[in-house]
């Protein structure tokens, strides 16, 4: 039986940096004391001055209903049996060489973008954010990219692929190393320890960042490799994968809502910082990536397979890019856009209650199965 009691320090002591004068009588103390605690009005989602280590009292709930949310939809890869994709992949006849070409260059993109993903979280953003409610949410989201990149791991461990082939796309496939160098700046400005916010020149830099790493990584560069995984799924092929790219859908589209949030936030908080020069920039980057994400499909998918076409994929890119312009206030780049996938948006709101449980094949050990003997 652990005893909690021994844990604990015997008389807490106020943290250092607010601890009083000693020569002064105790009663001033408490009210000088009180005068220092958190106020909801001194949050600040960049730059705050309030102590990050109070989650409470909350300001920006629609982070925390977020991080609660993302709790909720928990998940783990070896939950999902790949029997029938792996029988499907060993058989000479279960895919065609262009399938076959899709999945791996698919996998290609996804092993190693979930790792930049984090890093640029935990090593880059965390400590730009002075919100504890969006840190919270940064956390939850951290370790979800790594059970993606576990996801995208156990699949090609499953169908017995080549990771150094792989694993190494993103420094051998031209398509693939495009978007990811185009990505890097953004996420090394963030992670350099020298890069502090505070000025507007560099508070722009990290709202930059943050806009490419949103609206276009999350937000664009993940979308031609989920519709072909999910569209492979539809087909009822290689079903195991397709049910995980679900779970990841669902997770990812949840991360990319929280960044618009936290950009919209910053915009409200820092209006200064949206000016017309900035915004058309982001235009820019914006078309930049619709092109590298529409080489990419070129790339993945030479012949069109699945149904699938290129056009169908430049429509696509151009509709999602209208949305995430639409989303942090810019105007729509491309005029009349429509969606060639309306599918992808079922696929979206995956009910964890009516669908997760049927499949999963393993359980949590939850608070009431722990033994503590
Ligand atoms: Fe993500």
């Amino acid at each position: 039986m652990l005893n909690f009691e021994e844990d604990i320090s015997p008389t807490p002591q106020p943290f250092r940096a607010h601890a009083p004068a000693p020569s002064m009588p105790a009663a001033d103390i408490d009210e000088a004391a009180k005068s220092r605690r958190v106020r909801v009005e001194d949050k600040r989602i960049i730059n705050g001055s309030a102590d990050v280590n109070q989650l409470v009292p909350f300001k920006y709930k629609w982070a925390w209903e977020k991080y609660l949310n993302g709790c909720a939809n928990h998940w783990m890869p070896q939950e999902i049996n790949m029997s029938r994709d792996i029988a499907t992949w060993k058989d000479p006849n279960g895919l065609s060489d262009d399938e076959r070409l899709l999945v791996k260059r698919n996998l290609g993109f996804f092993v190693t973008a979930d790792s930049l993903a984090a890093n640029n979280i935990v090593l880059g953003t965390y400590r730009h954010i002075t919100a504890p409610e969006c840190r919270q949410y940064l956390l939850r989201q951290a370790f979800e990219e790594a059970i993606h990149t576990h996801a995208y791991q156990y699949i090609v461990e499953s169908l017995g692929l080549d990771e150094g082939e792989i694993f190494n796309a993103y420094h051998e496939v031209e398509s693939i190393r495009n978007k990811d160098e185009f990505l890097m700046p953004f996420i090394d400005i963030l992670t350099n320890p020298e890069f502090k916010t505070g000025t507007p020149e560099n508070d722009q830099k990290l709202l930059r960042s943050l806009i490419v790493f949103a609206c276009i990584m999350e937000g664009l560069f993940f979308y031609v490799g989920f519709v072909q995984i999910l569209a492979l799924g539809r087909q009822n092929k290689m079903t195991g994968a397709a049910e995980q790219y679900q779970y990841i859908l669902r997770d990812e589209s949840m991360h990319c809502n929280f960044g618009i949030d936290l950009i919209n936030q910053i915009k409200m908080e820092n209006p200064h910082l949206w000016t017309p020069e900035f915004r058309k920039e982001i235009s820019g980057l914006m078309q930049k990536g619709v092109e590298l994400e529409y080489r990419y499909a070129e790339d993945t998918m030479p012949r069109g397979v699945l149904g699938l076409n290129a056009a169908q994929f430049k429509e696509y890119l151009r509709f999602i890019a209208n949305r995430r312009c639409q989303q942090i206030g810019l105007d729509e780049l491309y005029a009349g856009a429509t969606n060639p996938f309306p599918w992808m948006s079922e696929m979206m709101d995956l009910k964890k209650e009516k669908n997760f449980f049927e499949t999963r094949v393993t359980e949590y050990q939850t608070g009431g199965a722990l033994s503590w003997d």
